[in-house]
């Protein structure tokens, strides 16, 4: 996965200064260390969800409870049963060893989470969809990545949010979630209190989700599919997407409710939904946003992305070798309005 949707920061952002930290990193987190209680920049009165967890010792717990799901892997639709335990690999590639593609602020996210600071984004390597127009490929299914352990993911954690972040935003979190949850909770204890941001492909397990309640602040995925058919061509046989990731909607929904800036202009809460328009109507573009609008409240927040293009194995693919036209997402735009979605995030057309 790290499809386009969820990984524009590769050309289409700009990246700032400690744009991929890749083996630099280890310096940079012994360098934030006295920062690490620097005052977030957040409204002073909020609280994430799990701090609360943390401090009753549910976050551990629900850490622990989700790492033994490895044992036999089922955290995401896959079911696989990998023995990741036992340094199996999974079909995502993953095995319980950690391992991160880099860390940064970044500016290319919606604008309620960039702010000022920029959205504090951690990005996982493997990807349990593995799409074959996934923009950033190298590290869902490339490999890319350094291993890491609970501790670092912690100090990441802790240096987004010196850096003046305003949120941390784990991307392609799924196959990862048992390492997040027990480095969440170390970052706690030393002072995390930024909004969690749940970046993924949408495809969730209920199950997992609601071990999630409380944890996540902003739920951000992606509705890529209307049609199980096109999800199984162009993301690996995933073929109950549409089914799966309407379910998880509406769980996600349920947990955090809507999404709505809060006076300073950032996001706290909510779901943020992202679906990227492919050509030749692939991603069923206007069943999807239908769907939201007769099963969801009318103003959910539901970014309509515009900035597809060919990548990766999208060239053997010759309905998805080009780019959108204008046409092509206007008419999907148009839809949504008439659908009655009322919180549309609409992209420029400069993108084209
Ligand atoms: S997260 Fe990875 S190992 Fe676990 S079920 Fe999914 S694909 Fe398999």
């Amino acid at each position: 996965m790290i499809e386009q949707s969820r990984r524009r920061f590769i050309g289409t952002v700009s990246s700032l200064a400690v744009a991929s930290l890749g083996p630099t990193f280890p310096r940079l987190i012994a360098g934030c260390r006295p920062q690490e209680h620097a005052t977030p920049q957040i409204d002073p009165d909020f609280e994430p969800g799990y701090l609360e967890l943390h401090r009753s010792g549910e976050l551990k717990r629900r850490g622990e409870e989700l790492w033994q799901v490895m044992q036999r892997c089922s955290l995401c639709p896959r079911e696989c049963g990998a023995a990741r335990l036992d340094r199996e690999e999974g079909f995502c590639k993953g095995t319980s060893q950690l391992v991160i593609a880099s860390y940064h602020p970044h500016f290319g996210e919606e604008r309620p989470l960039v702010g000022r600071g920029g959205s504090g984004a951690v990005f996982f390597s493997n990807c349990n969809l593995r799409c074959v127009f996934c923009i950033n490929w190298q590290i869902s299914q490339g490999g890319e990545g350094e291993p890491r352990g609970l501790e670092d993911l912690a100090q990441m954690m802790l240096h987004l949010q010196a850096m003046g972040c305003h949120n941390i935003n784990i991307v392609t979190p799924t196959h990862y979630s048992p390492h997040i949850v027990l480095a969440l909770d170390i970052a706690a204890a030393r002072g995390l209190r930024l909004p969690l941001v749940y970046n993924t492909n949408g495809w969730e397990r209920l199950e997992i989700l609601r071990m999630l309640d409380g944890v996540v602040d902003i739920y951000l995925p992606d509705f890529k599919y209307a049609d199980g058919a096109m999800a199984a061509k162009y993301s690996s046989g995933a073929d109950t997407y549409p089914e799966i990731t309407q379910a998880a909607l509406l769980e996600m929904h349920r947990q955090v409710g809507v999404a709505k800036p809060a006076e300073d202009g950032l996001m706290y809460r909510g779901l943020m939904i992202r679906h990227l328009v492919m050509p030749n109507s692939v991603s069923g573009s206007k069943e999807v946003v239908g769907w939201i609008a007769q099963n969801l409240p009318r103003d959910t927040y539901v970014n309509i992305m515009s900035q597809y293009r060919p990548m990766y194995r999208a060239f053997d693919y010759p309905e998805i070798a080009r780019r959108l036209t204008r046409g092509e997402y206007n008419e999907v735009v148009e839809h949504a309005r008439q659908a009655g979605l009322t919180n549309l995030d609409i992209q420029g057309m400069a993108l084209f």
